[in-house]
C-alpha cells in the first residue's frame, strides 16, 4: 500500500545524490558539494576525547551551552551579529536548520522568495511546509547575482520570507554589500523574514562576506561546520533566530531530533575555539583549484567568470544534456543547471572540491569532448 501525504508528491529526491551513488569507480566526480580534505586532526581529537570522557548522553535541546556561547562570540566577532545563546539552536547540519526554520515560519500558501538557480533544499523545504516557492528572476548577467530590485519585484501581500545564500551554491556568486543591506531594509520595512544561508562564508576569495543579521532584526542566520571545517559527515550546524521566534523553531527541532549528538558538539566547539589556520589552508587550496579550472575551461573556449566564493564553477554550455552524457561517457560527472531551478537550464555546475590531480585528469577528459 502507498498512501503518503499530498505535499510529498511533487518533491523529487536530489539528482546530485543519485548521480553520486551511481558513479562508476573510475569516474571523476565534479558533482558533489563537499570538501575532499580530511577533517582537521584537532577536531577529530576533540571528538575522540568526548567519547573517552563518556559524553554520550543527551545534550540540551538547543545544544551544549558552551557551544552556543562559542557560536554567539563567533557571530559577534566575525559577522557583527548581536545575539544571545538562548536564540541559537545547534542543528543536524545547516540542512536541519533550514527545515526547522521554514516549518516554524510558513503557513499553507505563504510565498517564500528563493534564489533560482539555488540550492535544492530551499524549494523542497518550502513545499514540505505547504508554502509556495517563488523563484527570483535571476539572469546570467553578473553570474546570476541577486539584487535588491530582483527581490523587490517578487514581493506580494502573500510573501512571508526571503531565502538568501551568499556565497551561492551553485553559482559561487557573492551578493554585494549594498544588496545585502537593501534586501535587509526590504525585510524590515515589509515585516518579512530573511532566512540567510551563510554556510560558505569562509570560502570566499577576494570579496568580504556581509551578514544579513548585521542589517536587520528579521534574519535567521544559518551556518554550519560542513564546508569550513570539512565536517560533512559529522552533521552539525546552527541557526541564530530573532529571540521572539526561537521557541517556535525549537518546537520543530525538539520533536524532530531532540538534540544533536553530543560528541559531535564537542568537535564543533573545538572547530570554533581552535586555530583557524586549517580554514585558511583549505581556502588557499580551493583558490588554486578554482584558478586552474577556470584557466583550463577558458582555454577550451568554454568562457566562464571567476567565481567569488564557494567551490563551484557555473558554466554555460551549448547543449546541456549532450554535454552531460558525453562528459559522463569520458568519466567526468558534473551537474545540470536544471537541478537548481528554471533559470539556468543551459548551465552546468562543476565542483572543484577535489584534488588538482583529479581536476587535471577531468579537464583533459573534458577537453576531448569540447
Ligand atoms: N546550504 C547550502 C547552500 C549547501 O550547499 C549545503 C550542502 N551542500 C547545505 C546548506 C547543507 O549543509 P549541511 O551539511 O550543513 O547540512
Amino acid at each position: 500500500m502507498k498512501n503518503t501525504a499530498d505535499r510529498i508528491k511533487d518533491i523529487n529526491l536530489s539528482e546530485i545524490r543519485k548521480m553520486f551513488e551511481n558513479a562508476s569507480p573510475d569516474a571523476i566526480s565534479l558533482a558533489i558539494g563537499e570538501p575532499d580534505f580530511d577533517t582537521p586532526p584537532h577536531i577529530i581529537n576533540a571528538l575522540k576525547k568526548a567519547l573517552d570522557n563518556k559524553q554520550t548522553h543527551y545534550a540540551h535541546n538547543k545544544g551544549l551551552i558552551e557551544l552556543r556561547e562559542a557560536i554567539q562570540n563567533k557571530l559577534k566577532k566575525d559577522n557583527n551579529i548581536k545575539t544571545d545563546s538562548e536564540s541559537i539552536l545547534v542543528t543536524v547540519g545547516a540542512s536541519q536548520a533550514l527545515y526547522s526554520s521554514i516549518q516554524a515560519l510558513i503557513n499553507k500558501g505563504d510565498e517564500v522568495i528563493i534564489p533560482d538557480p539555488g540550492f535544492l533544499s530551499y524549494q523542497a523545504c518550502v513545499k514540505l511546509a505547504e508554502g509556495t516557492p517563488i523563484s527570483t528572476d535571476s539572469t546570467p548577467d553578473n553570474n546570476f547575482n541577486i539584487t535588491t530590485d530582483k527581490i523587490e519585484d517578487k514581493i506580494t501581500p502573500k510573501t512571508k520570507a526571503i531565502v538568501l545564500n551568499s556565497p551561492s551554491n551553485p553559482t559561487g556568486t557573492v551578493i554585494k554589500k549594498e544588496d545585502i543591506k537593501g534586501i535587509s531594509d526590504l525585510a524590515t520595512d515589509n515585516d518579512l523574514y530573511i532566512i540567510t544561508d551563510e554556510i560558505y562564508e569562509n570560502i570566499i576569495y577576494d570579496k568580504k562576506h556581509y551578514s544579513v543579521a548585521s542589517f536587520t532584526d528579521n534574519a535567521i542566520t544559518i551556518n554550519g561546520f560542513s564546508k569550513s571545517y570539512a565536517m560533512t559527515g559529522l552533521r552539525i550546524g546552527y541557526l541564530a533566530a530573532p529571540p521572539e521566534i526561537t521557541e517556535d523553531i525549537l518546537k520543530v527541532h525538539q520533536y524532530n531530533i531532540a538534540s544533536v549528538d553530543t560528541p559531535t558538539q564537542y568537535a564543533a566547539l573545538e572547530a570554533l575555539n581552535g586555530s583557524q589556520q586549517c580554514v585558511i589552508d583549505m581556502v588557499n587550496e580551493f583558490r588554486k583549484r578554482r584558478d586552474y579550472v577556470v584557466e583550463r575551461l577558458n582555454n577550451m573556449g568554454l568562457t566562464c567568470k571567476i567565481p567569488d566564493g564557494a567551490f563551484y564553477i557555473f558554466l554555460k554550455v551549448k547543449n546541456t544534456q549532450e554535454f552531460l552524457n558525453k562528459a559522463s561517457k569520458e568519466g567526468v560527472l558534473v551537474v545540470s543547471g536544471k537541478a537548481f531551478g528554471k533559470n539556468a537550464e543551459d548551465y552546468i555546475r562543476i565542483s572543484y572540491a577535489t584534488s588538482i590531480e583529479n581536476l587535471k585528469i577531468a579537464m583533459d577528459r573534458l577537453e576531448k569532448i569540447v
